[in-house]
């Protein structure tokens, strides 16, 4: 049905990169098997899923939406990967997403954009558009995305649906191809709570491969799901998470979402983050000089694209052409500013700052932890853009992360899910959840409570 569905409309939404058909169903049918058997089966047999294309897919193409991984069919699969299918999930496809994970409307895919399906002629948010287009389209009942500054939960608040960034550590990154590795973390993104917590526990968990994976228990997030419940909570509003730029309509719903939180008996207390203000500075400063060191790997010897291999060329003109051809102008901005921002005599200034500032934030985050339990905000500052709108002013994009990055900077949790529609637009509003490292569970209970 979903295979059915994705040939009906994707041609118009644009969700998938590679639509694996034949694997899909071969899947399906060795969970058929297994059940006529009577074998045990994974937690979410049979379910199909959405995979963004920045997970490696043994044998499925890999682009990560970008020109200099055309054609390249990774040899191996990423820990999720092969949780996802230990799990028995259907594995539909790759999902679009701007290069590289950089961006927050999937415009800067050098495959073409991807349309919202509240409104074709708007952004999906980004860089996950696919994998929340999927889901908000019906192609898929579940998918994976990945957020260094918010590309689940941006996504999911434009698209209608529900996105959650694990603790940083929580998803393995091990074959997730890295974009900023001190943000970089995979999560959930589903149509309900309960089902974003169910991907959840499957994908969730250690992995000797990956470095920074945390060695604990995953948090009981299914259950916390099935009990939703804000009785007695504490629930933080930060007064740097409003003001100038944001619409009308999203304060309006996010007031109302507040409102409700003390209906069903939490008690709302007010915070002041001041150093708030200056994550979006820092993280343009972090995550570009990640990027620049990431994709240094990219040198068209490698993997991919390779330009300029006609017996005329050095090995470091090969690199170059490749890298000039291969790469689109928002990943060569990156790899510009983070070289600057890494280079002698400007680290200090720049890195070094913004590196001050990431604890800064951290600590404001501490310290608003000791008073509640969770903090909630609007997930984005707006609706759904239209395509086209931001995509010359990288500032004005940039803007769309503004309640999204702290939570990257200093690893903690955060769910999005839907909270109305925009009176003025009538378009999707997302609600943001943030809770403390390694209490993901709390975002599903508020997260249930509210749905
Ligand atoms: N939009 C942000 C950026 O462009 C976040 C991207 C992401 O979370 N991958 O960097």
């Amino acid at each position: 049905a979903h295979l059915a569905r994705i040939e009906a409309v994707d041609e118009k939404v644009h969700a998938f990169l590679h639509v694996d058909r034949e694997g899909a169903l071969a899947q399906a049918r060795a969970v058929d098997e297994k059940r006529a058997k009577g074998e045990k089966l994974g937690p979410l047999a049979g379910v199909p899923l959405a995979l963004k294309d920045i997970f490696t897919t043994e044998g499925i193409p890999t682009t990560v939406g970008s020109k200099i991984l055309e054609g390249w069919i990774p040899p191996y699969d990423a820990t999720v990967t092969k949780r996802l299918k230990a799990a028995d999930v259907v594995i539909l496809g790759k999902t679009n997403m701007d290069e590289f994970a950089m961006g927050s409307s999937t415009e800067n895919s050098a495959y073409g954009p991807t349309g919202n399906p509240w409104d074709l002629t708007r952004i999906p948010g980004g860089s996950g558009g696919g994998s929340s287009a999927a889901l908000a389209s019906f192609q898929a009942p579940l998918a994976i995305g990945t957020d260094t500054g918010g590309s689940i939960r941006q996504p999911a608040s434009v698209t209608g649906t529900v996105g959650v960034k694990p603790t940083y550590g929580a998803v393995s990154r091990y074959g997730m191809v890295a974009f900023s590795s001190s943000l970089d973390q995979g999560g959930p993104c589903a149509r309900t709570v309960l089902d974003a917590a169910l991907l959840h526990e499957v994908i969730a968990g250690h992995d000797p491969l990956d470095s920074t994976s945390i060695d604990a228990p995953v948090p009981p997030v299914v259950e916390a799901a099935r009990n939703g419940s804000v009785e007695g909570m504490r629930v933080g509003v930060v007064k740097q998470f409003r003001g100038e730029g944001y619409q009308a309509g999203v304060i309006q719903r996010f007031d109302e979402s507040v409102a409700l939180l003390k209906d069903l008996g939490a008690e709302i207390v007010e915070l002041d983050c001041p150093s708030f203000d200056r994550a979006l500075s820092a993280y343009y400063l972090i995550a570009p000089s990640e990027c620049s060191s990431n994709l240094a790997r990219f040198d068209g010897l490698r993997y991919g694209l390779r330009v300029g291999d006609d017996g005329t060329h050095s090995a470091e003109e090969v690199t170059s052409l490749t890298r000039e051809a291969g790469f689109g102008p928002e990943v060569k901005r990156r790899i510009m500013l983070g070289t600057y921002a890494l280079s002698s005599g400007y680290y200090d200034a720049y890195y070094g700052s913004a590196q001050k500032v990431r604890t800064l934030i951290t600590r404001d985050f501490e310290k608003a932890f000791e008073q509640v339990d969770v903090i909630v905000s609007p997930t984005t500052p707006t609706t759904a853009f239209p395509i086209g709108e931001r995509a010359d002013d990288p500032m004005a994009m940039y803007l769309a992360d503004l309640c999204t990055i702290p939570t990257n900077l200093a690893g903690n949790a955060a769910m999005s899910l839907p909270c109305g529609l925009a009176p003025e637009d009538n378009l999707p509003v997302g609600l943001q959840i943030i809770a403390p490292a390694l209490k993901d569970d709390r975002l599903y209970k508020v997260g249930a409570a509210v749905e």
